[in-house]
C-alpha cells in the first residue's frame, strides 16, 4: 500500500437533505453505480436513513440519503421528518437538494432555519436540469442565494450523471483528511433483508395509486440461502392499513401481487447475484401508520 497516498485520504459523512421527490435517492444510486435506495415518481418514497459508501483512490464519502422534509401529520411521517433532521446533526457536509420545479425558495418551507441550526457547510444542488433550458437555471441560483449562505451551488442531473463529478470535487474540498470509516468492499450498512423489503415497497409505489403506497409497509420474514444451487428463498409480508386495501394489493385473481412479485424478484436477483424465489403474503395491520408499537417493529 502506498503510505503517502493514504496520508492524503479524505473521508467524512455527507447528508442528502431537501424536500420530497427532488431526486435524493436517485443521486445516491447514481453515485454508487448500484441501486440501494428505492426511487419512485411519488413523494415520500424513502422512509429511513439509507447509507451509501462511495470509495475513490483518495477518498471515502459516506452519504446519507434521508426522507424528504415536509409538513408531517401522521406519526409515521413525523418519524420520517425527524430521521431526516436528526441526520443533519453529525455530518461534515450537508447537500441541500432541490429540483428545477422548486424555482422559488418560498416553496422549501423552513429550510433556512434547519440548515442554520445544523451549523454545517451546505452545498445547494439543483437537480433535474435535463428538464429545462440552461437559461432557466441562473434565476434559480440567484433566488436561492438569498435563502442561505451556501458554500457551493451546483446544477446537476442525477439521472444522467451530469455535474456529479464536479459535485464530488466540491464535497472533497469540504471534507477533512482522515481514514476510511468503512471497509472498501461494502456499499451500504443496510441488510440484504431490508433492501429486499424496500424493493418490494418500491414496486408498490410504482404500481399502485392514491393512498395505497402510503398505507403499505413490508417486512422480510425469512431469507434462506441455498449456496449449492445459488438460490435464495425469501418470504415477505406486505402490511396494509385497512381491509379494503388488501384486495387492491392482491388484485384480480392475484394479478397485482404477481406484478409486484415479478418486478421485485428481478431487482433482488440483480442485487444479490442469485436466483430468487420470492413468496409474498398480504396482511391487514389496522391503521399501522399510527401504531407506535408496529412502527417500532418496522425500525422507527
Ligand atoms: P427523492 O424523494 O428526493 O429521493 O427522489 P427520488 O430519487 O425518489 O426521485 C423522484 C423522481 O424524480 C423519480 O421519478 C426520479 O426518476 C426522478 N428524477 C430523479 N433525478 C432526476 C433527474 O436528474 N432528471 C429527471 N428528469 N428526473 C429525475
Ligand atoms: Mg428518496
Amino acid at each position: 500500500m502506498n503510505i503517502h497516498a493514504d496520508k492524503q485520504l479524505k473521508s467524512g459523512i455527507v447528508a442528502l437533505a431537501g424536500p420530497p421527490n427532488v431526486g435524493k435517492s436517485t443521486l445516491l444510486n447514481s453515485l454508487l453505480g448500484q441501486k440501494i435506495s428505492i426511487v419512485s415518481p411519488k413523494p415520500q418514497t424513502t422512509r429511513n436513513r439509507i447509507l451509501g459508501i462511495l470509495n475513490g483512490d483518495n477518498y471515502q464519502i459516506v452519504m446519507l440519503d434521508t426522507p424528504g422534509i415536509h409538513k408531517a401529520h401522521s406519526p409515521l411521517n413525523l418519524e420520517m421528518v425527524k430521521i431526516a433532521l436528526d441526520s443533519l446533526a453529525d455530518v461534515d457536509v450537508i447537500i441541500f437538494m432541490i429540483d428545477v420545479t422548486f424555482p422559488l425558495p418560498e416553496k422549501v418551507g423552513n429550510a433556512a432555519e434547519y440548515l442554520t441550526r445544523a451549523g454545517k457547510p451546505v452545498i445547494l444542488l439543483i437537480n433535474k436540469i435535463d428538464l429545462v433550458a440552461r437559461d432557466n437555471i441562473l434565476p434559480i441560483l440567484q433566488a436561492y442565494k438569498q435563502l442561505f449562505p451556501f458554500k457551493e451551488m451546483i446544477p446537476v442531473s442525477a439521472l444522467h450523471q451530469d455535474g456529479t463529478d464536479l459535485l464530488i470535487d466540491k464535497i472533497l474540498n469540504l471534507l477533512p483528511v482522515g481514514p476510511r470509516l468503512y471497509p472498501l468492499d461494502i456499499p451500504t450498512d443496510s441488510t440484504e433483508r431490508f433492501i429486499v423489503a424496500e424493493m418490494i415497497r418500491e414496486k408498490i409505489f410504482l404500481l399502485t395509486s392514491q393512498e395505497i403506497p402510503y398505507s403499505t409497509a413490508v417486512m422480510v420474514d425469512s431469507f434462506k440461502e441455498d449456496e449449492k444451487r445459488n438460490k435464495i428463498t425469501i418470504q415477505a409480508t406486505i402490511y396494509v392499513a385497512r381491509k379494503s386495501q388488501k384486495g387492491i394489493i392482491i388484485g384480480k385473481k392475484g394479478s397485482m401481487l404477481k406484478q409486484i412479485r415479478v418486478a421485485a424478484t428481478k431487482d433482488a436477483a440483480k442485487l444479490l447475484g442469485a436466483g430468487i424465489i420470492l413468496k409474498l403474503w398480504v396482511k391487514v395491520q389496522k391503521e399501522w401508520t399510527r401504531d407506535s408499537r408496529f412502527l417500532k417493529e418496522l425500525g422507527f
